[in-house]
């Protein structure tokens, strides 16, 4: 949580947004939810995904050629299942090699300027001990493309207009002090991660699904003992215009959003044990069924 104790609740709905993502399904599963809520109240999804996802299959065998264009073809399923009407860009960069380069910065700043957002979410590059240096480049090429889209004196050969976006909301934060409240979108998040490594992870889809099912709805902060009652995306906002409506917790509010969180772990924990124990019995009856 934020030092200051201070969070902000829901953004006005924008007209635009661009997700400014490492690799396919990253968008999906830091702020699907966001994007489902806002897309359905009218505002332009867009989606810049800096790498091919080549790197992106457990299995040691697989054509990674192919398996970029699969991943293309499930990153535009994923957008559309969150309502997205906006473009789907691809950069190209290899997976696993992207880097924070004056070139690559100059892309995002032109497609910035293109695709004209007024949010702009990315990887929050300042996150300690982050392992994935994609992730990590994502999340600088946002920051320093936005500045590259905002002034007029960069980039002239692009031969547009300078834009600048009015927030930058930076996701996988450790310090969230803003939070979308996402409820009754969770289920789309679900549905566009399913999609999203439906055929590239074919071979692992009932286990991908479970897992999504179980890891998806422990993202969230949760109420009550419904557990579709309150979910919310969590961001770091940095506050780009210093425009922000602030709205001011109370210390003791704060502490009730970890109860939740850790109330909705244990509730998912027990869940999972349930599942466990069904996925082991039917695993283990045919043995059974062999020794009797
Ligand atoms: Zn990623």
């Amino acid at each position: 949580m934020s030092h200051d104790h201070s969070v902000q609740l829901n953004l006005p709905t924008p007209a635009r947004a661009l997700a400014i993502v490492a690799h396919p399904d990253d968008a999906e599963f830091q702020c699907g939810a966001t994007f489902a809520k806002w897309a359905a109240q009218g505002c332009v999804i867009n989606h810049l995904v800096c790498t091919d996802g080549a790197k992106g299959t457990w299995d040691p065998h697989a054509d990674t050629r192919a398996l970029v264009a699969t991943r293309k073809v499930e990153q535009r399923a994923a957008a559309d299942v969150l309502g997205s009407t906006g473009e789907v860009v691809f950069l190209g960069a290899v997976d696993g090699e992207l880097e924070a380069t004056l070139a690559r910065r100059s892309e995002i700043a032109y497609w910035i300027r293109v695709l004209r957002p007024d949010v702009v979410l990315g990887h929050d590059p300042w996150r300690r001990w982050r392992l994935h240096p994609d992730h990590r480049a994502a999340g600088f090429l946002a920051c320093d493309g936005i500045v590259g889209a905002r002034d007029p004196h960069f980039y002239p050969e692009h031969r547009l207009p300078h834009h600048r976006p009015s927030t930058l909301l930076l996701f996988e934060t450790e310090e969230p002090d803003h939070f979308e409240d996402v409820t009754g979108y969770a289920d789309q998040k679900i549905d566009a991660l399913f999609w999203s490594s439906a055929l590239s992870m074919a071979y692992l889809l009932v286990p991908m699904f479970l897992l999504i099912s179980l890891i998806i709805p422990a993202q969230y902060s949760v109420t009550g003992s419904s557990p579709k009652h309150f979910f919310t995306d969590a961001f770091f906002n940095a506050d780009i215009k210093k425009d922000k409506r602030i709205l001011h917790l109370y210390a003791s509010e704060i502490i009730n959003y970890q109860v939740r969180i850790d109330k909705n772990l244990a509730q998912t924990q027990k869940r999972w044990k349930r599942y466990k124990k069904a996925i082991l019995f039917i695993a283990g009856s045919p043995v059974a069924f062999a020794i009797a």
